[in-house]
């Protein structure tokens, strides 16, 4: 394995870069592996705009977004697509006191009444839950706690503690009706794996209602590509080698949204010398460890990339395989820490490894196999 000791270096990662002209590089810094201080060097908000082009940098959701588009008025458009993004934040933070997650959370298993955005993402996350026999788990919010991933207080919580959280936990336990939802107490839901690819799926939704038909947007390394680059020709993402620096391929879209998981960018080393990184195997209530590295999810929809990227990244390489072989309306790559990489057979003309010399590492997933 050459993989953990040169990723962990990293304190700047993310798993999407983006070309916006062929050999031209722009890679967005990484909001998932920064720094404080670092952070801090960001404007809260900025807009620059040359001629049809304009580009918006902002901090949401506990990352840093840049959209970027072009044509005319963007600018105005980027800034309602930013709102947009602001709102369902409002909505959803888990520490904000008047969000309605935070409501639902600390209403001591009452019920509680649903704005319609929140009410949409809790059935399609449920959904999702359902769907890959609870990989994707919205309610681990006090297990992620008891690891310190929500406080940066990071800890190896004790195995007895991890069981009776779990008691605690469960998707199916959410008992929703219309805008009305309901969680036991002690319960509290987490839209983290979600959130993102869903805000994104908002924000196209008002350019492409405003006439803006090129443009990027990358919401902390979920990247919606919509329309072909200016001047033609589809946009070209470079995809995070997950174990070192630099991309380990280039990834050819249009009218995608493509989303990364993966254990490399938010974990720490316990006092055992072990990582554990953020996201959790919900039948465990431990980070997962299965040899992937990272998962790339292509599909329309941020929300649904968002959402299987998590997922799969839980059920590890085998179950993954399966899953996308029950529903191939997506496309998939998967990284192993031996550097093997995994693509699923319609990205297989549009996905190229930076160094040629590891393209012999690519294996095809195929329908029928
Ligand atoms: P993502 O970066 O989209 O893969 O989402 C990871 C985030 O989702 C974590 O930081 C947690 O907030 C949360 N999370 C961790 N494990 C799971 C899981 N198995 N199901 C749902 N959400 C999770
Ligand atoms: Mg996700």
């Amino acid at each position: 394995m050459r993989g953990n000791g040169r990723a962990r270096k990293k304190a700047l990662a993310m798993g999407i870069c983006i070309f916006l002209c062929s050999g031209n590089t722009g890679c967005f810094p990484s909001q998932k592996g920064m720094e404080e201080s670092q952070r801090g060097s960001y404007p809260e908000t900025a807009v620059s705009e040359k001629k049809e082009q304009a580009e918006l940098d902002f901090f949401a959701m506990n990352t840093y977004h840049t959209f970027s588009a072009y044509g005319s008025g963007v600018d105005t458009a980027l800034e309602e697509a930013r709102d947009r993004v602001l709102e369902l934040e409002a909505k959803w933070s888990a520490t904000e006191e008047n969000s309605e997650i935070f409501q639902l959370n600390h209403g001591n298993g009452e019920v509680i009444s649903l704005s319609c955005d929140t009410a949409d993402i809790r059935n399609f996350t449920l959904e999702i839950a359902e769907k890959t026999d609870g990989a994707l788990d919205p309610t681990l919010y006090p297990v992620l706690t008891a690891w310190g991933f929500t406080t940066k207080e990071n800890q190896i919580p004790k195995a007895a503690e991890l069981q009776t959280l779990l008691e605690n936990t469960g998707w199916e336990k959410v008992s929703s009706e219309g805008n009305q939802v309901q969680i036991p107490e002690g319960m509290e839901l987490d839209l983290g794996a979600v959130g993102k690819g869903y805000a994104g799926d908002e924000a196209a939704e008002i350019l492409k209602e405003k006439g803006i038909t090129s443009d990027l947007l990358n919401l902390g390394g979920n990247v919606q590509a919509i329309g072909s680059r200016p001047g033609g020709g589809s946009w070209r993402l470079g995809i995070r080698d997950p174990s070192g620096e630099g991309n380990i391929g280039i990834l050819e879209v249009s009218d995608q949204a493509v989303v990364t998981s993966g254990n490399y960018e938010r974990y720490f080393v316990g006092e055992d010398g072990n990582t554990y990184a953020h996201i959790l195997d919900p039948s465990t209530g431990y980070p997962v460890k299965n040899g992937l590295m990272s998962v790339t999810v292509i599909t329309k929809e941020g929300k649904k990339a968002d959402a299987l990227s998590t997922s799969l990244f839980v059920m590890g390489l085998e179950k993954a395989e399966n899953f996308w072989r029950a529903h191939p309306d997506f496309d998939m790559i998967l990284i192993t820490e031996e550097d093997e990489i995994y693509l699923t057979e319609g990205i297989r003309k549009t996905f190229a490894c930076e160094d040629p010399a590891m393209s012999k590492n690519i294996h095809i997933i195929e329908k029928g196999t």
